[in-house]
C-alpha cells in the first residue's frame, strides 16, 4: 500500500468507517474536509487554513 497514513491532513482526524475521502498524494482527507474544500469561497475565512494545508501536500516530493 502506497498510503502512509489515514488520518486526515486537514483535520487530523482518523478515518471513519464505512466512509472513504480523498487521497492526494498518499494523505487523506476526510469526507468532511473534502466536502469544504469543494464548498470553499476566497471569502471563507476558513480558506487559508484549507489552502495552507493543500500546499503542504503539493509542495511534498512525490513518491
Ligand atoms: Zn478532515
Amino acid at each position: 500500500m502506497a498510503v502512509n497514513s489515514s488520518a486526515c491532513i486537514l483535520c487530523r482526524r482518523f478515518q471513519w468507517d464505512g466512509k472513504h475521502g480523498l487521497y492526494l498524494k498518499g494523505h487523506y482527507i476526510c469526507p468532511e474536509c473534502e466536502a469544504k474544500l469543494v464548498s470553499l469561497s476566497k471569502n471563507d475565512p476558513n480558506y487559508e487554513t484549507y489552502i495552507t494545508g493543500l500546499k503542504k501536500i503539493w509542495s511534498m516530493p512525490g513518491a
